[in-house]
């Protein structure tokens, strides 16, 4: 009988694209993807160690599928990623009923694993080797890169697509797990890289966005060569059929001339950076460990103005670390209102077991204040986001519609719910529908539902803090006035907690 799979993905795009190759494995093997966790032979949680809360949530998780478990004991439970690199042993400890536990960098042996549970072999835990202890290369080649045989249908839409660059990371700044539980930088090969952006369009993607804890670090030496992110970018560039490439995330340091003159000169190559800042103090920045001083970034985000006048420049901070007092707060507070970031992802500082903050530095400000500090710094740049989306209110931009707005998908599920199921929707009927622009702006407009996945034109007529609103230009698609469905703004997404797939 087919077996069904149900896989949840909390944390970066590095795990949403981990999850689309365990299903797509999986599938190959005859699986099918399950409605829920109720009617699934295996559920597995795909797992972030970035923050305690989401940790929190995969401890709540498997507390509640406990009960699953209880009622069926062939139920395989599959903790993956990272939270199974960095807890081990204590995930089987605090939840015995666990089958799997499977590092990020061991998820080729998933099918395999799972067969072996089903088989009655008993629970396993898969992981990597720890960062100290060993040489780099031995450590290195514990984390194996996987990244089989795409399967499209697994993708959040059919015409976007992640594509890994690298694995792993070297920068070991203060606060962060990464390096630790996705092991050392690991570059994949061009050649690789270019084959499967050129699969990924043949099968009908317009879109790939590279990705990389630290993408622009990407170095492959080959034959006395080395290929930097701008040389791929140029390969990349050339495939036909592909719109659109975009690269994340960026280390401040790495981001230099000749990768910011490719995104300049090459015409695919979106002119959105994402260039975590993390804070405006050098101060904390050495605390920090993040090897650049604010002067430093701000060089990089002057060059960065300089050739690419309209790009949008996005950034991480954290707010509430280790010893931050009110006056290095203001910096950031200060760098935010003057450097005119798109948006922030802002942060409140979580201490993680294993790194130099946590074994080294008190966690010292008081939760109240670290509350307060998010808040201020998320309302700094609310106003410079809505003052910098403003300025496109009267231009024409070219969208990729992605697909549904917000609000539509709300306006669906709340009828669905009501049994009133949008089988007889049609193509052609006119919803509001939410794309980016190449600066990664997000737009809502009205148009046909055939018209997710196309590049469209939009005439854009208002702005909110983290979108844009608009028309279809030229009456394309029979556009119809915002007022019919309303506007007041998308939400910035920003927690990526996935449930794959989505459609
Ligand atoms: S660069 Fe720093 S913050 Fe980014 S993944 Fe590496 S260690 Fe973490």
């Amino acid at each position: 009988m087919t077996k069904r799979l149900w896989i949840e993905t909390v944390g970066c795009q590095m795990n949403v694209l981990d999850s689309e190759l365990v299903v797509a494995a999986l599938r190959r093997q005859g699986w099918e993807m399950a409605r829920g966790a109720a009617e699934a032979d295996a559920v597995f949680y795909n797992t972030c160690s970035v923050r305690q809360h989401a940790e929190d949530k995969i401890y709540s998780a498997l507390g509640r599928v406990r009960f699953e478990k209880a009622k069926r004991p062939g139920l395989v439970v599959g903790v993956l990623g990272c939270m199974a690199q960095k807890d081990q042993e204590l995930i089987r400890t605090r939840a015995p009923w666990v089958d799997l536990v499977v590092g990020p960098g061991q998820l080729h042996q998933v099918p395999a694993l799972v067969a072996d549970v089903l088989a009655g072999g008993g629970p396993r835990i898969e992981v990597s080797l720890e960062r100290k202890g060993a040489a780099r290369d031995v450590i290195a080649r514990s984390f194996e890169s996987y990244d089989p045989d795409r399967d499209p249908a697994m993708r959040p839409t059919p015409f976007q697509a992640f594509i890994r660059t690298q694995t792993g990371c070297d920068k070991f700044c203060a606060f962060c797990v990464v390096p630790h539980v996705r092991g050392p930088e690991q570059a994949r090969a061009p050649d690789t890289i270019v084959a499967e952006a050129t699969k990924l369009v043949a099968e009908g993607c317009r879109e790939i966005t590279l990705i990389g804890q630290t993408v622009n670090s990407y170095r492959w030496s080959d034959g006395g060569k080395t290929h930097r992110l701008s040389d791929l970018l140029l390969r990349l560039d050339g495939i036909d059929g592909l719109d659109r490439i975009k690269f994340v995330t960026n280390y401040p340091r790495d981001m230099t001339p000749d990768l910011i003159a490719a995104v300049r000169d090459l015409p695919k190559v979106c002119h959105y950076l994402h260039v975590p800042a993390q804070h405006g103090s050098d101060a904390v920045l050495a605390r920090m460990k993040r090897g650049y001083t604010i002067g430093q970034y701000m060089e990089m985000l002057a060059l960065v103005r300089e050739e690419l006048p309209h790009a949008a420049v996005t950034s991480d901070f954290i707010v509430g670390f280790c010893g931050e007092t009110d006056a290095e707060f203001e910096t950031t507070l200060d760098l935010v209102r003057s450097a005119g970031f798109k948006n922030s992802f802002i942060f409140k500082y979580s201490p993680r077991p294993g790194t130099k903050a946590f074994e080294r530095l008190p966690d010292d400000v008081p939760e109240e204040v670290k509350r307060q500090r998010n808040q201020a710094l998320l309302e700094a740049q609310a106003d410079v986001s809505l003052a910098g989306n403003r300025r496109f209110i009267g231009t024409r931009q070219q969208v990729l519609v992605e697909g549904l707005s917000t609000r539509e998908e709300k306006r669906e599920a709340a009828a669905a719910a009501a049994g009133a199921a949008p089988a007889d929707a049609t193509p052609d009927d006119v919803v509001q529908l939410s794309g980016r622009t190449m600066c990664d702006r997000i737009v809502v407009f009205d148009a046909p539902r055939r018209l997710v996945g196309r590049l469209v034109d939009v005439d854009i007529l208002d702005a909110a803090a983290w979108s844009l609103s608009g028309v279809v230009a030229d009456g394309l698609a029979d556009a119809v006035p915002l007022t019919s469905l309303g506007f007041t703004g998308e939400t910035e997404p920003e927690v990526h907690s996935i449930t794959l797939p989505r459609r």
